[in-house]
């Protein structure tokens, strides 16, 4: 516990740093992780909310930041859906993330969501995306979606979703995250839908390890054979065995981590000992609405408590480019 309020006062410590540091705001940056839902900026969703819904969106990130309540997370959710409620929404939405990452020097982005209906279709939703993205695109940034695949969902809409890739592939979406409750359904149950996105070329970034119960790491590992993993905290031996053999990139997100209480310390971070053993790793940001971080936060916090050299946080994120996804033609 002692060790826990330690970490907590370093993370703190480290929000009032690490934009005093141009080092980490001034490389051009990649983030390859980073929710569609947690991630509009709080200035947008202010300029959509009454006062009463502002509070409870204060009070929510409050709470997560100084990781009293993690459950505050979903207030957060709710109140997002309820502000960004048409497509017109979301591309606007789409469009001020877009401008806040330039902001912090990110030139790529995946950004990942999951499809929704907003009274016109799941399409209707993802053209909104990526209309959003449009808008925002240069010679100097880019950004591409990721659809994201709840492992419990029904076939049917994972069926959707699988379609709407499909026909995107080649459009801006880049592949698909498979992510969600890992402790919650059988991914079984769409086996058929993920090995038919594979087989139409889909590439897969997996959220493995977020939970210490799961037991379908090695299946998805094999099956889906991804391009990175989410996390990787809570791997199985033989998970670990698997991802170190392939040199999968891991895709670490500290703050996350430690506020969702995946881990106590952001040293602890067992992609930091991987990192060590040259495994290639990522830093990304998860979700930077909701734990109130930028790229260059997570950056500065590998090296102030990951102990990355400044050679060492270069090279990482010039790394980062090379583990993009790369889309079909
Ligand atoms: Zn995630």
């Amino acid at each position: 516990m002692k060790q826990a309020i330690l970490g907590w006062m370093m993370l703190l410590q480290s929000f009032l740093t690490a934009h005093a540091d141009p080092f980490f705001h001034d490389l051009p940056k990649a983030d390859l992780h980073l929710h569609l839902g947690g991630a509009y900026p709080k200035s947008y969703l202010f300029s959509l909310a009454t006062e009463e819904q502002k509070e409870k969106l204060e009070h929510a990130l409050s709470s997560v930041a100084n990781r009293v309540a993690y459950s505050e997370v979903f207030t957060v959710f709710e109140v997002v859906r309820q502000l960004v409620d048409t497509e017109i929404k979301v591309q606007r939405g789409v469009e001020a993330l877009c401008r806040e990452l330039k902001g912090d020097n990110v030139v790529y982005v995946e950004i990942r969501t999951g499809l929704k209906d907003l009274g016109h279709g799941a399409e209707a939703y993802l053209q909104a995306v990526l209309a959003g993205i449009e808008a925002e695109k240069s010679n100097r940034f880019t950004a591409k979606v990721l659809l994201s695949l709840q492992r419990n969902s029904s076939l049917e809409s994972a069926r959707k979703t699988i379609d709407l890739a499909i026909k995107y592939q080649s459009r801006g979406v880049a592949g698909i995250d498979l992510s969600g409750d890992s402790t919650v359904g059988d991914v079984l149950t769409i086996r058929e839908e993920l090995v038919r996105a594979k087989n139409a070329g889909l590439p897969f970034i997996v959220h493995i390890g977020e939970d210490p119960r799961e037991k379908d790491q090695l299946f998805l590992l094999e099956t889906l054979q991804p391009q990175r993993i989410g996390h990787g905290v809570h791997l199985m031996p033989q998970a670990k065995e698997w991802i170190l053999n392939n040199k999968i990139p891991l895709e670490v997100c500290l703050t996350s981590s430690v506020l969702v209480q995946m881990i106590d310390d952001l040293e602890e971070h067992p992609g930091i000992a991987m990192l060590r053993l040259g495994h290639p790793v990522v830093f990304c940001t998860d979700d930077p609405l909701l734990f109130s971080v930028t790229l260059s936060d997570e950056l500065f916090r590998a090296h102030r408590f990951g102990g990355l050299s400044l050679e060492e946080i270069s090279e990482v994120n010039r790394m980062a480019f090379e583990y993009a996804l790369k889309q079909k033609a």
